[in-house]
């Protein structure tokens, strides 16, 4: 795996949470996107090598919804970038992890993504992601 591709924020309200990480971070987003596949919108901030993904639901099915419900809102995944999704999935699948993809799926930001399962890494939701190139 390679950096930290970005870093997944649960929140309520897209809007309010694009001012605060505005003034918290001193530069604005740089694009909003619409994930219909996973009932989620979301915001993208650069912060040097690594983003910040501001997520909000769009129905109360979406994993965020639920998330949110349960936790309140704050971190929700760390996402690691990788240059071949489909071996870093099988290496982790030896190695024990549960990967909740049987393959990856298009995500937000141009990418392939899936993610390793919190409770195979110590709480942590994992997403691997790597860019789609056109
Ligand atoms: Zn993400």
């Amino acid at each position: 795996m390679q950096k930290i591709e970005h870093i997944g924020i649960a929140v309520k309200n897209l809007q309010e949470s694009n001012s605060l990480f505005e003034k918290l971070l001193g530069r604005s987003h740089y694009k909003t996107e619409k994930v219909a596949s996973e009932h989620v919108e979301t915001s993208f901030f650069r912060t040097g090598q690594s983003k910040i993904e501001l997520l909000q639901a769009t129905h109360p099915d979406s994993a965020i919804a639920k998330y949110i419900e349960k936790y309140g809102e704050g971190v929700h995944h760390v996402a690691f970038a990788v240059t071949d999704i489909y071996a870093e999935m099988e290496r982790l699948r030896k190695e024990g992890f549960r990967i909740l993809n049987e393959t990856p799926k298009k995500g937000a930001d141009n990418k392939l993504v899936c993610f390793v399962h919190p409770k195979s890494a110590n709480g942590v939701l994992v997403e691997l992601c790597q860019e789609i190139s056109d």
